[in-house]
This record gives structure tokens, C-alpha cells and sequence, in this order.
């Protein structure tokens, strides 16, 4: 016998007994993109290297050692894609998306792909969602992208599993003045400095706030911050930002220690982190990147926008509630040996054309009716439809529920009683 192959480390098979949940996340997502106003922006899985080192910058961790890079056939160096927020910048850049001074509201879902350790909450293949607006400058849209996110929470009921903090990193030129104050700061501590923190003063500076070095903390603690040499209009910016979402009612905190990993975010920037997983608390990061346009070869264009990782979401989910399968079937159909096996068929065909929604699963092993329950039961369903001889010759069915608590009795019903019965119990 030849030896199995198994999986890739660090990429993961989504196994029927999961995809309920990931469907369930999903269509939220979709219902809610939607009701903002976002349309969805597919994008391939691969681009151009190029894309990724001038587009997330090559001081960062993913550029620097995440990504998988790779010759083609014909000697180009491509990537798959360890985040999208270049490959949509990139296709909207390419198809005009950007060029009618309007606002576009893009959302996207799929796979991402980081050469990382794999470990709890992280992957080598993983998926994330995201939301992009284009051509809006200002707090506003930053606020609507944070409210999106929120209500996100709110609709998969995790809302109390996660908690968002903001801050400010003003524009490139309060950013270049704080850098070098930064740099003095560090120098002048320069004793107390990691081997990764003293490489980073010289490529990315901010990021050695990132540290989690416990002896660098108190440190960095005292380290100058930019929320105080920022110039009057961010301060305003980041002061109306604030004030909208704590009119409706979303609670953030401050963190002048958040400063992402990326290099081409300004003014605001934002996580979602949990409590709930861990080491890995980071659920949803955003913030406004308008200089990303310009260095991906497009003209000025404000633009904003958010990722959130999947598997965390569904894991957060999973500990905020352990819910039964979404998808379980309402009914199972169980005929007995003696009735003509078109019948069964016939019947939830029947069932499907009236029923919108309703899930049906017939039974396709001709076995002893016991066998058949046993099946109807590790289906998960709600409901064995019995189609016995009796049944078949007065054209009515027997109903048994399968999951106790809701009151239900077994019965039998005629067909037109069945549809009535059935469809009170679709969601
Ligand atoms: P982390 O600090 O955990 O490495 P990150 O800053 O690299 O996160 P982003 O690039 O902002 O993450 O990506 C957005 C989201 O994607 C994260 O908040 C997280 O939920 C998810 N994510 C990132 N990398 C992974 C991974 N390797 N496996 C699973 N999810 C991931
Ligand atoms: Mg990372």
C-alpha cells in the first residue's frame, strides 16, 4: 500500500461538520457588506512580488519573512497573497474604480497564505474578510467602517467577546518629526534594546512600540507619543472620529501603542482584539492608508479599510456559544421496504417546491425502518418523516421529532397538514 498523503503543514481542511458555522459567519457578512452599501471585489490569489514589497513595505514581518514567493514557468516572480488590501488597491487602480472621485465601497473574502508557525489562531493558509472605501478623506467613513465591524459582532452575538481599540498616527510629515524624536528616545536606551528593536530603529522605528518584550515594557512606556506632537487638524480628526462612534454607542480605548504592522497606514488605525483565544487576540485591524495609492502608481486617493481573520472569528464564536449545527436538516425522510421507492422522492420533491428553506435529506440506503432512524438521528435532524405502508395508501405522513424540547408529539399528518406543520418550524 502506498503511503497517504496528508495536508500541508499549517493548511487546514474545512470538514462538513465545521462548514455550518463558516456558512452561518458568511452569509452574515454578506447581508451585512450589503446593507452598507459595499459590493464584493474578487481578486486573484496570486499577483506580482512587486506588488507586496512597495505595497505592505519591505520592513514589515510579512514581507520580510512571511511571504511564499516563487519563479513562474516564465521567470516572474509572483506571490500568493498574504493580505488583500494591495491586490485590491491594485484592481482598482487597474479597472478605473478610483477614478470618478466618488466613493467605492469594496469588501472582499478568501484565503490568505503566510509563511508563519503554525499554532492555535494561526495559519499558513488562512481567510480573511475586509471592507476598502476609496476616495473619502475624513473620520466619517473610518467611523462607518468601525460600525460595520460592530454590528458584524452584534449579529453573530460576540459583540461582548471583543473589544476595539483606536489610535492616531497623523499624517506622513507628523509622523516623520515624531520618528526621528523616537529614534533620539531610543538611542538614548539604546542598552535596553532587543536584537529585533535595535534592527527596527533603523528600518521601522514605530514598530518597536509593537514590542512584547516584557523588559522593554516600562521603557517604551515612557517613550515621547505622537497623539502629543500632532498638529491641530489630526487632533480634530481623531477627536471626530471618537465622538461619532460614542454616539452610537461603541465603546473604544485609546492605545498609543497601537501602531500595526504595516507601514502605509495614517491617521487613524484600529483593532478588534479578544480575550477569549489567547496569544492570538487580534480578531479585525484597520485604518486609513492613503499613501498606498500613490506608491502603487495611482494619483492621490484617500483610502481606508479593515481585515478581519476568519478563523479567529469562528473560534470567538465557538467560545461565546457552543449552538447546535445551523445547517441540520429540518426533516428526514424514512421509507419503509414495503413502499415503492419513487414515493419518498416524489414526496420531498413535493415538500421543496412549497417549502422555501426547508432542508430535506431522503433516505438512500434501502434498510430495516430502524436502521433508517438511526440515520435520521446522526443526520441531526429535527423531524423523521415516516412514510409507511399505511401512510403511502392514505396519503399521509408520520412525524416524529428527533430533538426533544420543543413540545412536539409523533403524529400523523396529511400532506397539506405536513406543509402547515413543516413550514412554521423554517426558520
Ligand atoms: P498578528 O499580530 O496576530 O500576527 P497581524 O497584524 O499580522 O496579526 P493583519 O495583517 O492585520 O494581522 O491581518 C488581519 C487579521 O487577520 C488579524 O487580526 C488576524 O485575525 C488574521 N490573521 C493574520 N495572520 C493570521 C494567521 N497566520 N492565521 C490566522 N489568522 C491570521
Ligand atoms: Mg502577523
Amino acid at each position: 500500500m502506498s503511503q497517504k498523503i496528508q495536508s500541508v503543514r499549517g493548511m487546514h481542511d474545512l470538514l462538513p461538520s465545521e462548514s455550518a458555522r463558516w456558512q452561518q459567519a458568511e452569509s452574515v457578512v454578506r447581508n451585512t457588506m450589503l446593507g452598507y452599501g459595499y459590493a464584493e471585489l474578487r481578486t486573484p490569489l496570486i499577483e506580482s512580488t512587486a506588488l507586496f514589497t512597495r505595497g505592505i513595505g519591505e520592513a514589515t514581518d510579512i514581507v520580510e519573512k512571511e511571504m511564499y514567493t516563487f519563479e513562474s514557468r516564465s521567470g516572474d516572480s509572483l506571490t500568493l497573497r498574504p493580505e488583500n488590501t494591495a491586490g485590491c488597491v491594485r484592481a482598482a487602480l487597474q479597472h478605473g474604480l478610483m477614478s470618478d472621485g466618488a466613493a467605492n465601497r469594496v469588501w472582499y473574502y478568501g484565503p490568505m497564505f503566510r509563511y508563519e508557525r503554525p499554532q492555535k489562531g494561526r495559519t499558513r493558509q488562512f481567510h480573511q474578510v475586509g471592507a476598502e472605501v476609496y476616495g473619502v478623506a475624513g473620520a466619517a467613513i473610518e467611523a462607518e467602517l468601525i460600525l460595520l465591524s460592530a454590528r458584524l459582532w452584534a449579529q453573530l452575538g460576540i459583540q461582548d467577546a471583543v473589544s476595539l481599540e483606536v489610535n492616531t498616527l497623523g499624517t506622513s510629515e507628523e509622523r516623520a518629526a515624531y520618528r526621528e524624536k523616537l529614534v533620539a528616545y531610543f538611542r538614548s536606551h539604546s542598552g535596553l534594546l532587543d536584537e529585533d528593536s535595535t534592527r527596527r530603529l533603523e528600518t521601522n522605528p514605530l514598530r518597536v512600540l509593537d514590542s512584547k518584550n516584557p523588559k522593554m515594557q516600562s521603557m517604551i512606556n515612557e517613550a515621547p507619543q505622537l497623539i502629543d506632537v500632532l498638529g491641530e487638524e489630526s487632533q480634530a480628526h481623531f477627536a471626530e472620529l471618537k465622538e461619532i462612534l460614542a454616539s452610537c454607542n461603541v465603546t473604544v480605548t485609546v492605545n498609543p501603542r497601537l501602531v500595526r504592522g504595516l507601514d502605509y497606514y495614517s491617521h487613524t488605525v484600529w483593532e478588534w482584539t479578544t480575550d477569549r483565544l489567547g496569544a492570538q487576540s487580534a480578531v479585525c485591524g484597520g485604518g486609513r492608508y492613503d499613501g498606498l495609492v500613490v506608491e502603487l502608481g495611482g494619483k492621490p486617493c484617500p483610502a481606508v479599510g479593515w481585515a478581519l481573520g476568519m478563523e479567529r472569528l469562528i473560534a470567538v464564536m465557538e467560545e461565546v456559544s457552543a449552538e447546535v449545527d445551523v445547517n441540520a436538516p429540518h426533516g428526514y425522510i424514512i421509507s419503509s421496504p414495503e413502499v415503492p421507492p419513487q414515493a419518498a422522492h416524489q414526496l420531498s420533491e413535493q415538500l421543496r417546491d412549497e417549502l422555501d428553506g426547508l432542508r430535506l435529506v431522503c433516505n438512500a440506503v434501502p434498510s430495516s425502518i430502524k436502521a433508517q432512524f438511526k440515520r435520521a438521528d446522526k443526520s441531526g435532524a429535527l423531524f423523521a418523516l415516516v412514510l409507511g405502508a399505511d401512510e403511502h395508501a392514505a396519503g399521509s405522513i408520520t412525524i416524529k421529532p428527533l430533538r426533544g424540547d420543543r413540545g412536539d408529539k409523533q403524529q400523523t399528518l396529511s400532506r397539506q397538514q405536513l406543509v402547515a406543520f413543516l413550514a412554521e418550524r423554517i426558520d
